[in-house]
């Protein structure tokens, strides 16, 4: 389409990191997850071009001119227009003012690390773009806005800082430092609204150095700042978070199924020592979703009782199950996930998996309509003979179906012989 089009954005900065030895070549595709390409020109065009030919789908976002292509395998890249941006209220997003060339769009950017272009058009593929002195930034291992007002226009600004800075073993330049350090003091994040909070974090807790992140926003109180309640963090030690991680691999699949991300997890866990009277307006500032929000509320107002009913070994699975259901099955998890800072409760969370793997949801044992062929009255007396009837199935008790059968004749009987109040 003769448009010109480059890579920017994490990828053309992981490009140069190679170039300049800090990470090897051929690990490169470890370290860019999503490729950013702009345009000087119709981006959603050539998006819906390249759509055309090479299949995938296309999410487009007429606000700021871009579109994401995903392809089937399900690796996206994103194509934004070259453009020009105001921040008419601080903290908000940006509104895009026009077209531009490359040159303009790298100013609008937040570092200078990722302010660089390198070509990807024909006529000069493969020239470095780099108007903010990035490439040198590189080199010198340091992050640096390329603007005073930076963080004043998007606090968000503030925290990304602090995890690349983290991430990527960069020192942060001295007059960003203090412009963050103003900041910080100047409370700019109160004008970022919680989904916008939501998103960042999101991003530090899906990092490998997830921990050391929390941590350096913590000593620089940017945690605070987020809301002054968060002010502590429920470890120093990086063996904990190892620990919590080994879990968190371990239970994927569980996770999966209760669709609660990794991220999350660490989440709740990370909020352990924020005071439970403050807890549920933290997790309306970091805009956590209602209903997560609720049940790690739960978790951790039910912790002290879940803990002194289960972390017990030995118990039968029906007697697991049976305490266990009269708890949400996410609260169940977050407790679990959180008891990982408590010494000695091994067996509480060894009680919720399996409760939470095998034990639960329950499955039918014999359908309803066999137990009322078998003289049971329609009605509630059949949940609760198939309730028992699990609860024996996961007791091992109930190895056939005749054995199975046999037992539910039993409870039968036994339920049409009481008398009814
Ligand atoms: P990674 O994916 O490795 O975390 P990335 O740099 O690709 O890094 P994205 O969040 O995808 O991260 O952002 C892509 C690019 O968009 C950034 O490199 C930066 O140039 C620009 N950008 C992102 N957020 C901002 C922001 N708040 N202010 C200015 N520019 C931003």
């Amino acid at each position: 389409m003769e448009v010109k089009a480059y890579l920017v954005g994490g990828g053309a900065r992981e490009v140069m990191r190679a170039f300049v030895n800090q990470i090897s070549t051929d690990k490169l595709q470890h370290f860019v997850f999503d490729i950013d390409i702009a345009v000087e020109g119709d981006a959603i065009a050539l998006a819906e071009a390249l759509a055309d030919e090479y299949g995938g789908a296309l999410i487009r976002n007429d606000r700021f001119r871009t579109a994401k292509w995903i392809k089937e395998t399900g690796y996206s890249i994103d194509i934004a227009m070259c453009r020009r941006e105001e921040y008419p209220i601080p903290g908000k997003l940006p509104e895009v003012i026009g077209e531009a060339e490359i040159y303009e769009d790298l100013l609008r950017r937040d570092y200078s690390f990722n302010a660089i272009a390198i070509s990807i058009s024909k006529d000069d593929f493969g020239v470095l773009y780099d108007p903010t002195g990035g490439v040198g930034d590189i080199f010198n291992k340091t992050l640096r806005v390329l603007k005073p007002l930076s963080f004043f226009e998007d606090p968000t600004r503030m925290i990304r800082a602090i995890r690349y800075s983290v991430r990527l073993n960069y020192k942060i330049d001295e007059e960003t430092s203090l412009l963050l350090l103003q900041g910080i003091e100047e409370s700019y994040i109160d004008q970022v609204s919680p989904e916008r909070v939501r998103y960042e974090l999101e991003c530090i807790l899906n990092e490998d150095f997830w921990f050391g992140i929390l941590w350096a926003m913590h000593t620089s109180n940017l945690l605070s700042a987020l809301h002054p309640e968060w002010n502590q963090l429920p470890t120093v030690s990086g063996s904990d978070t190892e620990v919590l991680e080994l879990g968190i691999r371990n239970q994927e699949e569980l996770l999966e199924q209760d669709m609660v991300p990794p991220w999350l997890v660490r989440l709740s866990w990370s909020l352990v020592s924020v005071r439970i009277e403050a807890l549920w307006d933290v997790l309306k500032r970091l805009g956590v979703h209602k209903r997560l929000a609720e049940s790690m509320l739960e978790a951790r107002e039910k912790f002290d009782e879940v803990a002194a009913r289960m972390n017990h070994a030995g118990f039968s699975p029906s007697r697991i199950y049976r305490v266990c259901q009269e708890y949400a099955r996410k609260t169940l998890l977050f407790i679990a996930f959180n008891s990982y800072l408590e010494k000695n409760t091994e067996p509480l969370r060894s009680n919720l998996m399996k409760h939470l793997r095998e034990l639960s949801p329950s499955r039918t044992v014999l359908p309803g309509e066999r137990l009322i062929s078998m003289g049971l009255p329609a009605g509630p007396l059949v949940g609760k003979v198939q309730e028992e009837l699990w609860w024996r199935k996961i007791d091992g008790e109930l190895p056939d179906d005749n054995a199975a059968e046999k037992a539910a004749r039993e409870l039968i009987e036994r339920y049409l012989s009481r008398p009814i109040v």
